[in-house]
């Protein structure tokens, strides 16, 4: 029995009416023309992430993606497994593991 891919295709299961959404936005347009127009409004990606050079279309897209480098904490005690944002802060914690 063949399926028509066209009718399952961007239709929601709690509506009857047949709707394309935007994957930047989630706006939803019951044309795909609409949808189409819409989406060139959105332009190209034009918030890149100073740090891995990361592409967004939102400048609040990109201020949560920069936050999670921020949140990064490379520097990590060998002793207590403690991580720290900057070195300094790693060698200036207590650490048992130091008196040993
Ligand atoms: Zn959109
Ligand atoms: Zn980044
Ligand atoms: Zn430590």
């Amino acid at each position: 029995m063949p399926v028509n891919i066209s009718e399952v295709y961007s239709v929601l299961p709690s509506s009857d009416r047949r709707t394309f959404k935007c994957d930047i936005c989630s706006s939803y347009f019951s044309t795909d023309k609409s949808l189409d127009k819409h989406r060139k409004s959105h332009g190209t990606e034009r918030f890149s992430c100073h740090i891995c050079q990361k592409k967004f279309h939102f400048m609040s897209y990109l201020k949560a993606h920069v936050k999670c480098h921020s949140d990064a904490r490379p520097h990590v005690c060998q002793y207590c497994g403690r991580s720290y944002k900057h070195l300094h802060n790693l060698k200036e914690h207590r650490c048992s593991g130091w008196q040993v």
